[in-house]
This record gives structure tokens, sequence and C-alpha cells, in this order.
């Protein structure tokens, strides 16, 4: 499948290129690069009260760009604080299945929770967060193996405990699902 990296508003462009790699080695059959142009974030995605953006007034907004574009997935990634309304924050959100995810680097790296800045682990849990969103997209659930990537995350540490890869059985459905594309 052809992956696009969306950068919307203020991301660092360096990190994703470095996912771009490991999505193409976790993914069968993947090219992924990051996309030229990036998406603004809108106004109205900001919740003034909470102070965050809403998770899927972004996801909108990707679908929307994914629908013009000569791609099979769009992963939008932000630098802000997402959520979605039953829920204090989301890592990501994706269509299940569809063209669109977005993940937020917000709440990745080991500064956020008061450690010392590691490019390695940052670079590992957007690739986890990456992997779990287009796992969705291509129609996955949450996986009950705590391993798994698509096993859900409610913290930073189910994160950190979870694999970058897919398990035998949801890896099984994804490779299935991407040669279904065509
Ligand atoms: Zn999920
Ligand atoms: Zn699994």
């Amino acid at each position: 499948m052809k992956v696009g990296i969306l950068p919307i508003a203020k991301v660092d462009t360096a990190i994703l290129r470095r996912m771009t790699e490991s999505l193409e080695q976790i993914f069968p059959d993947t090219i992924c690069k990051v996309i030229a142009e990036k998406m603004p974030l809108l106004d109205r995605a900001f919740d003034k009260k909470r102070r965050q953006y809403r998770s899927n007034v972004i996801l909108t907004e990707i679908q929307a760009f994914a629908a013009e574009e000569d791609l099979d997935r769009v992963l939008g990634v932000v630098d802000v604080d997402i959520f979605e309304p039953e829920l204090n924050f989301v890592f990501g959100e994706a269509s299940c299945p569809g063209k669109a995810a977005l993940i937020s680097l917000f709440r990745l790296r080991p500064e956020f929770y008061g450690a010392s800045a590691d490019e390695a682990v940052f670079l590992a849990r957007a690739v986890k967060e990456a992997v779990h969103e287009l796992g969705h997209t291509l129609g996955l659930r949450h996986c009950p193996r705590v391993s798994c990537v698509m096993h859900f995350s409610n913290s930073i540490f189910d994160t950190d405990k979870k694999q970058s890869l897919f398990c035998d059985d949801c890896y099984l459905q994804a490779a299935l699902s991407i040669s279904n594309m065509g």
C-alpha cells in the first residue's frame, strides 16, 4: 500500500522521515513517504474550555485530504494535545476501516512525563502509535495480546509495554487487507 504521512501545523519532519522506514519494514508491500505540503490546524478544532484539540474534527479534515490523493492511506501527525469527548486525551484516532488516520506526538516524548529526552524512545512510541492507527484503517480491532501493537493503550506505560509489531493473527489480517487493495 502507498502511505503518505501528512504533517499538520508545526511538526518536526525529521521524526516523520525516520518513521517512514519503520512503517515500510512493518507493513508488507508498503511504501511510505512524507507529504511535502502541510495541513493547517483549524481554529474550530480547538476546544477553548479544555485547551485541547478535537481529534475527530482533525480526522475529518484528513479524510477530505485523503480522498483527493493517489494514496491508499494518509496518516496525519500533529504535535498538539488531542481528545475525544469521553476521554481525557487520545494518542490517535482512525477510520476503521478507511483511508485516514491521525496520531499526536504531544504525549510521546519522555519529557512530557518528567523524564529526560530520549530520541529512540520517542521514535519507538511514534512508530507504535502510527502502526496501531494504520492497523485500524485496515479494519483491525483491538487485540487482547498485550505485546501486540493493536493492543489498546490507556497510558504511555501500555504503549511502552507493547511491541511495534503485529501478533501473527493481526499481521495476517493486515496483510490480507493490503493484498486486497489491488
Ligand atoms: Zn486503537
Ligand atoms: Zn494482535
